[in-house]
């Protein structure tokens, strides 16, 4: 692509995975901290074509160490609007990942990058990522008329990204939940993530956010009048099929035809029957947990486990890849937000855990009345613990088990009762008795019953002969 970058640049490269075994160096990530963010910012605080790294490169890193990142970038052009700066920023995933031996997972303030032993023998810097980025930026958008990129690898400058971010990302995130499902005509779809979740069709709604956490309704607009053709399209609202799960003819035609007849029908507002796809660059999982008829959250971040045993990797695991999993849902935290939040399965009225860092980010989001009420890795850790946790608190939960044992008992006192009515009511019946030994009696008499009922366990009728 280039000849100052060391490595082959494209988008063969695209789903390269880079195994421990082969990596060089681990950047952010799980057991570390980054953020990415992109701007739209005026033409005269863009310097086109720099890229700056405040901290070591790659070439200063130790091999098999691991590093914070920041990745910031700023673009200007006469035609470019902030709404775009959500969908820009998702593509610095498949741009970075064209580099060869570069690979980029996830998004906003949980991305994780990791780079190849074999390219950073090559020379491969974060200074070439940055040139790669800026190429494929403007190739593909000619609305993008400067770009600069700047990487923090140096601790303190990290934070200081990151705090800066999170800023961006809140003003973005509630801006979208000022909108309505009702209040628009037209949704989007985005079909980024096919090329790892091949019937994965995120449907982009002011009420749902992407699993991603990277685009709302508004990017979405933004996206197709800058890009009609790309991977971001409109999607007509179509008839309200269910107002509650969020249900939409329009929804489900799109998805029959991107998903290739995969993907037939989608909830957008329930974990049960017909529940989103999720890709596997989700922010969190929404889980059912049947023993407790609850839901739980766990979002990327958290690296304890959930109350099943199992931490949120192994979870992701089973949940993505673009199929519906019934009782788990991948989700963007704005999505937490939203007054249409799982509304068909209770809303928070059914949260019943998630990890303390992710309840004290959503705080507002939750109401005044359950926020005591859900569990933490606090209190507790598994599933008899989370019991005990939702009886101490009375959580609402626990009447609709009770409802639901009443149910369960009252259905199996019928099948009692069903089971003990006579197979036979008989006005008299005579047996005679011939054999019975009875003392004193004759040797042959008839035994009659009036009104017999007659129970059995089970009633064989043979033909005779
Ligand atoms: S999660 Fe959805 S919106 Fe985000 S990049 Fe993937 S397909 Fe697009």
């Amino acid at each position: 692509m280039d000849e100052e970058i060391p490595v082959d640049v494209g988008l063969i490269y695209e789903g390269e995975r880079i195994r421990k075994s082969n990596m060089y160096v681990d950047l952010a990530g799980p057991k570390s901290k980054g953020a990415e963010l992109l701007i739209v910012a005026p033409p005269e605080e863009v310097e086109d074509g720099k890229v700056e790294v405040v901290g070591p490169d790659i070439d200063a890193m130790e091999e098999g160490g691991r590093y914070p990142l920041g990745i910031f970038i700023k673009v200007a052009g006469e035609k470019l609007e902030e709404d775009l700066e959500g969908v820009f920023e998702r593509r610095i995933h498949d741009f970075s990942n064209y580099v060869q031996g570069f690979m980029h997972l996830n998004s906003r303030d949980i991305i994780w990058c990791r780079v190849s032993k074999d390219s950073a023998k090559k020379g491969l810097k974060l200074y070439h990522v940055g040139k790669a980025l800026i190429k494929l930026y403007k190739s593909e958008f000619d609305v993008i008329e400067k770009m600069q990129v700047t990487f923090y690898t140096d601790e303190k400058a990290v934070d200081e990204h990151i705090a800066r971010a999170r800023e961006v990302y809140e003003k973005r995130d509630a801006k979208a939940a000022a909108l309505k499902d009702e209040e628009v005509d037209v949704f989007y779809g985005c079909l980024l993530c096919q090329s790892f979740a091949p019937t994965h069709v995120c449907a982009i709604t002011p009420s749902r956010t992407s699993g991603c956490g990277a685009i709302s309704w508004f990017e979405g607009r933004a996206a197709v009048k800058v890009d009609p053709n790309g991977p971001i399209f409109e999607i007509p609202k179509g008839e309200v099929l269910d107002p509650i799960k969020g249900e939409y003819s329009g929804i489900n035609e799109v998805i029959r035809e991107k998903s290739n007849g995969a993907i037939e029908r989608v909830y957008l507002h329930s974990i049960f029957d017909y529940p989103h796809t999720s890709c596997g660059c989700f922010e969190a999982i929404a889980f059912y947990i049947p023993e407790v008829d609850g839901i739980g959250i766990v979002h990327r971040d958290f690296q304890g486990v959930t109350p099943f045993g199992i931490p949120f990797s192994t979870m992701a695991g089973q949940v993505g890849g673009g199929v519906q999993s019934q009782g788990f849902l991948g989700i963007g935290i704005a999505y937490l937000r939203s007054p249409k939040f799982l509304q068909a399965d209770g809303g928070w009225q059914r949260i019943v855990w998630m990890p303390s860092q992710l309840k004290e980010r959503v705080r507002d989001a939750i109401p005044e009345e359950m926020y005591d009420k859900i569990a933490t890795e606090l209190e507790a850790s598994d599933l008899e613990s989370l019991k005990e946790f939702l009886k101490q608190k009375q959580h609402p939960v626990l009447e609709r088990l009770a409802e639901e044992e009443a149910e369960e008992e009252a259905a199996e006192e019928e099948t009692r009762e069903q089971e003990a009515q006579p197979v036979a009511t008989l006005p008299e019946l005579t047996l005679p008795a011939q054999g019975m030994p009875v003392a004193g009696s004759p040797s042959e008499f008839t035994i009659t019953f009036k009104n017999a009922k007659i129970y059995a366990e089970k009633v064989i009728i043979r033909r005779k002969g």
